[in-house]
């Protein structure tokens, strides 16, 4: 058995025997790692508490030698607790963690989902900043991550780009934008093209700083979608979360 140090974010736990939990991690440099942390079922645990979901957490596990690792010490880094304390942030960033655990991989590092998710969570839990864009990026950066850009800079089916061709639909299936000629799937405005691209396009900053742009509503739908279509299953926290 070998001691480590990680960082990661809870994602979800689940009841073990009498007194334990596993909890489920996206950990900085393993990528989900399953671990059990024991005796945190008794009240007189010392961290169960720290172990909620979303938590992010600086850790000490013994690794052992089959799937699970143990939990042996856990410090809070995060808590995020204006994130927990209002219903429509705390359920963005439960939707948050359901995307992140579909797309993470067991023991397989990826430091980038591991740090958007924590950045994310940051987001959500700063009163000053408006929460609604925070999913739908998180969720075209995640697809982005997996392999799956949309592409947004001309027509995904028959490859017209320029001025003067109009991108009026949207299906991450046929690729991404369509043109008129191949248009499938939801329709697209200008808006919500220009607020998908700006998202990708590294003014990402500037989409979370000020109020919700015009087009938020019509990105979380399409995002959603589009996450959901990739990872072939429906979201039920993301549905809550928005509403659509
Ligand atoms: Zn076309």
């Amino acid at each position: 058995m070998t001691l480590f140090k990680e960082r990661g974010v809870v994602l979800r736990s689940y009841r073990l025997g009498e007194a334990d939990r596993i909890v489920v991690f996206l950990t900085e440099s393993h990528g989900k790692v399953r671990a059990v942390a024991k005796g945190v079922r008794r009240t007189t645990s010392k961290f169960g508490a720290r172990l909620e979901p979303m938590s992010h957490v600086l850790m000490l596990l013994w690794a052992g030698r089959g799937d699970l690792d143990i939990v042996k010490q856990v410090e809070i880094v995060d808590h995020f607790p204006v994130l927990r304390g209002d219903l429509g942030r705390l359920t963005r960033g439960l939707s948050l963690i359901e995307v992140a655990e579909q797309m993470a991989q067991e023991r397989h590092s990826d430091p980038r989902l591991y740090s958007m998710l924590v950045g994310a969570l940051r987001v959500l839990d700063d009163t000053t900043r408006d929460p609604a864009m925070v999913a739908p990026s998180f969720f075209l950066k995640a697809l982005v991550l997996d392999g799956a850009e949309p592409v947004l800079d001309g027509c995904a089916s028959c490859g017209l780009s320029g001025d003067h061709v109009k991108l009026v639909a949207f299906s991450l299936p046929d690729g991404g934008a369509l043109c008129s000629n191949c248009r499938r799937g939801r329709p697209l405005s200008a808006p919500a093209l220009e607020l998908m691209r700006r998202i990708l396009g590294g003014t990402l900053g500037n989409v979370l700083s000020g109020p919700a742009p015009v087009g938020t509503e019509e990105v979380t739908l399409l995002t959603t979608e589009a996450v959901e279509s990739h990872l072939e299953r429906r979201l039920r926290s993301v549905r809550s979360a928005t509403g659509i």
